[in-house]
């Protein structure tokens, strides 16, 4: 089999639908492909990720309509009768960025998508980062800006979480277009990247990442990555070691990360099971 992007053989794209219909979808275009030795799902969360849980493998209380409580990763496996990895898209992000993107040799980092919503996925020697459950990086709580202070967030369970804050839906809801379509002179630039940058400085300070990769929608906006930079060595003040242009960073592969963050699941999981058999 093949050992990484450049040996992709065949590519697909199923609109979601139903569950029923998009799982068929997927599990019919796979049995097509013949013989998979693992497959790798880089979802949308929530997810259950604890193998000890009868529920492992079920997407949870997500607002997406029709798939609360849908078991995803374990009707595939037994659809097509071979072994399945399951993680967060952003954690599969993360995973990619590390065998073939900008975290390529790092052992610790971090890869935060910034879009509709906000997310972050870990990765520690080679391996995503699990809990109780998968981390749930944008609904950390930022000090709220005092330019901003009027406004509540848009996170309908915290409100001024960081996605309440600085998702695309956040910036929309206080200034009526994309941070890319405002002046660069425009205040809410400043404002979006300080709450970007506490998470970055608060990473830093947990973990120590030799990388945080920030993606996403918003990111693409002109100036962002090097506003955060610079908030994030101020508010880091001095805490913030290595070559902050070094360390934070866009995506490696660009907006591919997440397809091929579930590659990479597959590849481990194949892995670990020809070396334990
Ligand atoms: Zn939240």
């Amino acid at each position: 089999m093949g050992s990484g992007p450049d040996d992709i053989r065949a590519e697909t794209r199923i609109e979601t639908a139903d569950p029923e219909t998009t799982l068929k979808a997927v599990t019919d275009w796979f049995a097509e492909a013949g013989d998979l030795a693992a497959l790798g799902i880089a979802s949308f969360g929530p997810i259950e990720l604890d193998p000890r849980s009868d529920r492992w493998g079920f997407i949870t209380n997500t607002p997406k309509p029709g798939w609360q409580n849908t078991d995803f990763a374990g009707r595939i496996s037994r659809a097509l009768g071979v072994p399945v990895a399951f993680d967060t898209d952003v954690n599969a992000a993360a995973l990619a960025e590390v065998c073939w993107g900008a975290a390529k040799g790092q052992r610790v980092s971090v890869y935060v998508t910034v879009g509709t919503g906000i997310g972050g996925g870990l990765v520690i020697d080679g391996k995503t980062h699990r809990g109780l459950s998968h981390p749930e990086m944008g609904h950390f709580r930022p000090r709220l800006d005092p330019s901003d202070a009027g406004f509540a967030g848009v996170c309908p369970i915290h409100g001024a979480c960081l996605e309440g804050l600085a998702s695309g839906p956040a910036i929309r809801a206080r200034w009526g277009m994309e941070l890319s379509a405002l002046s660069q002179d425009h205040p809410a630039q400043e404002i979006v990247a300080g709450y970007l940058a506490q998470l970055v400085v608060t990473l830093q300070a947990m973990f120590q990442p030799g990388r945080i990769i920030l993606g996403g929608g918003v990111m693409a906006s002109p100036g962002l990555l090097e506003r955060v930079r610079l908030q994030a060595i101020q508010q880091g003040g001095g805490y913030f070691r290595g070559d902050v242009r070094e360390i934070l960073t866009l995506p490696g592969l660009g907006d591919r990360s997440g397809l091929l963050g579930a590659l990479a699941l597959a590849l481990d999981l194949s892995g670990s099971q020809s070396s334990s058999a």
